[in-house]
């Protein structure tokens, strides 16, 4: 890992004994998928865990039963793996809830504590504003055993959802607003997704984190910057509950990509809103849908690694995650021919009835990559956008008269082309020379470009699922995201692509279609008849790092 201000601080921290080793936890709610953003906090802590041989916990922060479940558990699991990342210990906050209880008697008995019966609206309006001190409740200064036993039955569901919390009594007047008799627990008849029915009160996430952080003797508690004005009243609960460990706070700044929204709750808007078939869309930034899109674990690391850790908020470019997984696929992602818009070119002077297969390279910087045999008739495809009747300036590719290379094949000429009553092209006619075919050497006339194809005879038919950004950024706008969405940002082509190469093609299998880019094997919609692409991304691009 890249060094930055966390590292520096448990380096420090183990130079000077405060710790013999680091526990650090990565501690999502289970109310969504993961995405990219909580990508940089598992490389973060998983990382420094590893790097300093210290330990690290997933642990489920699940103390708001109505938002949370198990498939979001599940999913969460099996996204950290596939990061290629391993925990030491699998905990879940709700584990904690009956030593969370004990701690909030502690506090009640020790006049730290005290159970408020204002409404939702009155406890906001009482806390006052950065200019104004708040309020006391009325309640505030209730009996302690007053306190204790309206507690224990608020416990024991005596009372209706909202009719009541239990708030510490810290100081109305603190200029950290946090510290204004914050809740720390609620009434909520939910049913949990681990607890079930046990409970029908529920830690708030300020009381509880600390708890968690502490039970697990967690040394270094990473979160992102807006946690940072709610550290004293994290350290506050730790002292008061008299916590034997005392994990510490550290902040950093989140991760913002273009073009995309990065928290759950918006995530979950467009799943629900049927804008994506989803959580693992393949236009979501979401771990599940950069790999159903294709992504690798090693591309979505290197980019963590990239964007390093700091203070200072910023937003990346997504075309820099486009980078990493080019730079990894191009290694490993052998070339196929696909064609994604068809049309049909016949050679006439090849023999109608044979079929020869060529010999082309798997990877052309890579020779132990292999070859293939690829299958070669008088019937090819080839892409719409490699012929034009009547060519513009600087149109090299095929049109009537002009001659080309067919990859890995010979040189064919255009000599017809022929139209459908309504005068839209259907097929070109070619004529080919035998003389021109690749590896023959040779060398009697140049042609100014090279086109793929696809056997029309032979060839497995696909569907390519092409994308662009899901969100059109506009910086100068306050629309709703939900009115920024892209209407483009799935093209769905229907092709053909070599049938030697993807015979054996498995879901998320991917492959460097020539010239159109990388693809992986979609997991969705991928059937015995039809293999469904998704571009993970074109070939090229401007972007630079
Ligand atoms: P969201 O708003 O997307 O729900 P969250 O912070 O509420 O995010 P949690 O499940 O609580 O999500 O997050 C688990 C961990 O991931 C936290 O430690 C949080 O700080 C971190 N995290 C979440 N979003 C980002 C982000 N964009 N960049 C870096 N870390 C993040
Ligand atoms: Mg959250």
């Amino acid at each position: 890992m890249s060094s930055n201000f966390i590292r520096d601080i448990i380096i420090n921290d183990l130079e000077n004994r405060k710790h013999d080793s680091i526990i650090t936890r990565f501690p999502p709610e289970p109310n969504g998928y993961l995405h990219i953003g909580h990508a940089k906090s598992i490389c973060l802590n998983f990382g420094l865990a590893k790097e300093f041989g210290g330990k690290v916990n997933l642990r489920f922060d699940d103390t708001n039963p109505l938002k949370e479940d198990v498939e979001y558990v599940n999913s969460i699991k099996e996204d950290v793996e596939w990061l290629g990342f391993n925990w030491d210990d699998l905990y879940f906050a709700s584990d904690y809830f009956d030593i969370m209880y004990e701690k909030a008697v502690l506090l009640i008995k020790k006049g730290l504590a005290y159970v408020c019966e204002l409404t939702q609206e009155q406890i906001k309006e009482y806390r006052g504003t950065l200019k104004t001190p708040g309020i006391e409740s009325p309640f505030r200064n209730r009996d302690i055993n007053e306190n204790l036993e309206l507690f224990e039955r608020m416990k024991n569901g005596e009372f209706e959802d909202g009719k009541m919390v239990l708030r510490a009594k810290i100081d109305m007047n603190s200029s950290n607003i946090n510290f204004r008799d914050p809740i720390i627990y609620r009434i909520s008849h939910s049913t949990h997704h681990n607890t079930k029915d046990k409970w029908c009160i529920y830690p708030m996430y300020s009381f509880a984190h600390p708890l968690e952080d502490a039970i697990e003797g967690i040394t270094h508690s990473i979160c992102t910057l807006e946690f940072e004005d709610q550290r004293p009243l994290y350290d506050w609960f730790v002292r008061e509950c008299e916590m034997e460990n005392i994990p510490r706070q550290i902040e950093f700044a989140r991760l913002n990509l273009t073009n995309t929204v990065m928290s759950k709750r918006k995530l979950k808007l467009l799943v629900d809103e049927n804008v994506v078939d989803g959580w693992d869309d393949p236009r979501m930034p979401t771990i599940s849908g950069f790999r159903r899109r294709g992504f690798t674990p090693n591309s979505i690391r290197n980019f963590c690694k990239e964007i390093g850790v700091s203070k200072s908020f910023s937003t990346v470019d997504s075309q820099m995650l486009d980078y990493f997984v080019r730079e990894d696929l191009q290694k490993t992602a052998p070339l196929c021919m696909g064609v994604v818009k068809p049309l049909k070119l016949i050679i006439t002077n090849y023999p109608k009835d044979k079929t020869e297969f060529l010999e082309i390279e798997n990877n052309a910087k890579d020779e132990s990559m292999g070859t293939r045999m690829v299958s070669f008739s008088n019937e090819l495809y080839i892409e719409q956008d490699d012929f034009m009747e009547e060519p513009t300036k600087k149109y090299f590719r095929l049109f009537p008269g002009n001659e080309v290379r067919l990859k890995g094949a010979y040189f064919v000429k255009c000599t017809d082309v022929i139209k459908d009553e309504f005068g839209n092209i259907i097929e070109v006619h070619c004529t080919y020379d035998p003389e021109t075919k690749s590896g023959s050497g040779f060398t009697g006339r140049k042609v100014k470009s090279t086109i793929h194809w696809v056997d029309a005879k032979n060839n497995i038919p696909c569907e390519f699922r092409l994308y662009e950004p899901l969100i059109l950024d506009d910086e100068n706008s306050d629309k709703h995201f939900l009115e920024q969405i892209n209407p483009n940002s799935l093209q769905i082509l229907n092709g053909f692509a070599e049938k030697t190469q993807l015979e054996n093609a498995k879901i998320l299998d991917k492959f460097q279609f020539v010239r159109n880019g990388f693809f992986s094997v979609d997991t969705k919609y991928t059937t015995d008849e039809k293999l469904v692409f998704n571009r993970v991304v074109p070939l090229k691009s401007s972007f630079k790092l």
